[in-house]
């Protein structure tokens, strides 16, 4: 018998075992597998619980969401997971009204100006209507078409694309918060060509932005709302996949300790607890910063370049009011924090204004995102400092002053990779050091995408190399 172990159940190492039991027609509820005897897939979780950096909790009638609250639809691969699953008519929208965020600036709120397409504003009289940019700043965006292509040959940050192409006033009030919101990071490291390699693409062909996004054309209408998640979090997606996973052996509170050579090929996967493992086919669905010190005593060198790669560990901070204490009225979805408003807090959700079914009708909910690549890091602060810097940031922006009724903390230590400069260099030279160990693949946040469908993509592809390895087919 041939097998596949998957370390790590979070949504990448779940989608991976998932793809791979289909692939090797390993029995699914009912379906009686062909090939059960031949291949086994193993996978091993470190934790209890399945589903790392997703967790839904309740706490009474409220619905937690300790990290992920949704995914994005313009990338399929999770909606198409889901449609797998049975599940994609159950997926749910934000709440229609009203629809529409804030920006923080100089402890006042001003409206997100309409028509983002990711880091791109697209409607010029929004933007230019709008009172949160100044004159100068709203002059240099309709500027834009007139400046020309430039920038270094190679790679760049994203700061510096953004600000040349639109000025610096739309980059730090707009672009940057709205970069923050998934990367946490500093946008004058990460790199244009990790992340939004299209708008570069872009510029070169139309040579401007504003040109190139109307070349393109009206998007056809969406068929799926923006962004979605499932009536009972997305804590779901996770309960479904894990029950899906009928002819997987799952193994939880197993932590995977190192990686060797297997005694007739292959590879060995040691235990915290003592005990190996012998996989022919090996997916490390974890953080490179956690596979790093697995692969030391089998490739030093692949184990230094993940080691390379850096992380923003990030705190989330929820807080319950009555709504009779509550004293304003929350309309729309919450509002970003820029970085220059010199705040450890990245972003407020009014989360219940956002999602239904995530407070009790006479309460709301709020979700505070702390945490900055390259500041101080808010997962070493104590619950009493974080409450205290949710709370004096309501008092000073919301004016809310009321007691929170419900409270609760989630630290993420090193939780969001960071596509710095030369990021696509370091998975070059991964990608060769893989060469020369078949059968071994690295899925996950930390490679080509920190979303949820970028990550499911990602464990989607290890299955389907790690089984044609199996199968003789390959790498
Ligand atoms: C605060 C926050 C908010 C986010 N919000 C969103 C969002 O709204 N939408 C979105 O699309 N994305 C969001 N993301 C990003 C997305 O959630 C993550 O990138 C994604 O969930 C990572 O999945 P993963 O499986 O690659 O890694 P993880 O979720 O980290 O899973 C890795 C798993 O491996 C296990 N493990 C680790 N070491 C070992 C070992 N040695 N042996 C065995 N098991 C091990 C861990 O316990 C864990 O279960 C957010 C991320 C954060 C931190």
């Amino acid at each position: 018998m041939k097998r596949l172990v998957v370390v790590g159940a979070g949504i990448t190492g779940l989608a991976a075992a998932h793809r791979a039991q289909c692939l090797l027609g390993l029995p699914s509820s009912g379906d009686g597998g062909q090939t059960g005897d031949a291949f086994e897939v193993v996978l091993l979780e470190r934790e209890e619980r399945l589903g790392g950096k997703i967790l839904t909790e309740r706490e009474g009638d409220f619905l937690l969401e300790g990290a992920a609250d949704s995914f994005l639809t313009r990338k399929p691969a999770a909606f198409a997971l889901c449609e797998e699953l049975g599940m994609a008519d159950r997926l749910v929208g934000q709440l229609p009204q009203p629809i529409r965020s804030f920006v923080r600036h100089r402890r006042e709120l001003y409206p997100l100006p309409e028509g983002f397409s990711g880091m791109v504003p697209t409607n010029l009289e929004a933007l230019v209507s709008g009172s949160l940019l100044s004159p100068a700043a709203k002059h240099r965006v309709m500027m834009e078409p007139a400046i020309p292509p430039g920038g270094p040959a190679g790679d760049e940050s994203i700061a510096h694309f953004m600000a040349r192409r639109f000025g610096p006033e739309v980059f730090d009030l707009l672009v940057e918060p709205l970069l923050a919101g998934v990367y946490a990071g500093d946008a004058s490291s990460l790199s244009l060509m990790a992340t939004f390699p299209r708008l570069r693409e872009m510029e070169r062909r139309s040579g401007s932005l504003l040109r190139g996004l109307a070349a393109e054309g009206a998007a056809a209408p969406a068929l799926h709302p923006p962004f979605v998640t499932l009536p009972e979090g997305m804590g779901g997606l996770v309960e479904a996949l894990g029950k899906a996973l009928t002819g997987v052996r799952v193994l939880t509170r197993r932590e995977a300790r190192a990686v060797r050579e297997g005694a007739g090929g292959g590879y060995r996967i040691e235990m915290e607890d003592g005990t190996s493992m012998a996989a022919d086919a090996l997916v490390l669905a974890i953080p490179a910063a956690v596979a790093a010190p697995l692969l030391i005593g089998f490739d030093g060198e692949l184990a230094k370049l993940l080691a390379t790669i850096p992380f923003a560990s990030v705190a989330i901070i929820h807080l319950g009011f009555r709504r009779a204490d509550f004293g304003r009225l929350l309309e729309g979805y919450g509002y970003l924090i820029p970085q220059v408003e010199g705040s450890d807090l990245l972003a407020c959700t009014f989360t219940s204004s956002k999602w239904a079914g995530r407070a009790p009708e006479d309460a709301v909910l709020l979700r505070l995102y702390a945490g900055r690549f390259g500041g101080e890091s808010v997962t070493a602060r104590t619950d009493r400092a974080l409450l205290a810097l949710a709370r004096s940031e309501l008092a000073e922006t919301l004016k809310v002053k009321a007691e929170p009724i419900l409270s609760r903390i989630y630290r993420w230590e090193r939780a969001l990779p960071q596509y710095t400069l030369g990021h696509l260099d370091r998975l070059a030279a991964i990608d060769e050091r893989l060469l020369a160990h078949p059968g071994l693949h690295l899925a996950g946040a930390s490679y080509r995408g920190v979303g949820i469908p970028d990550c499911i993509e990602s464990g989607f592809n290890a299955a389907n190399a790690a089984v044609s390895s199996l199968s003789g087919g390959g790498t």
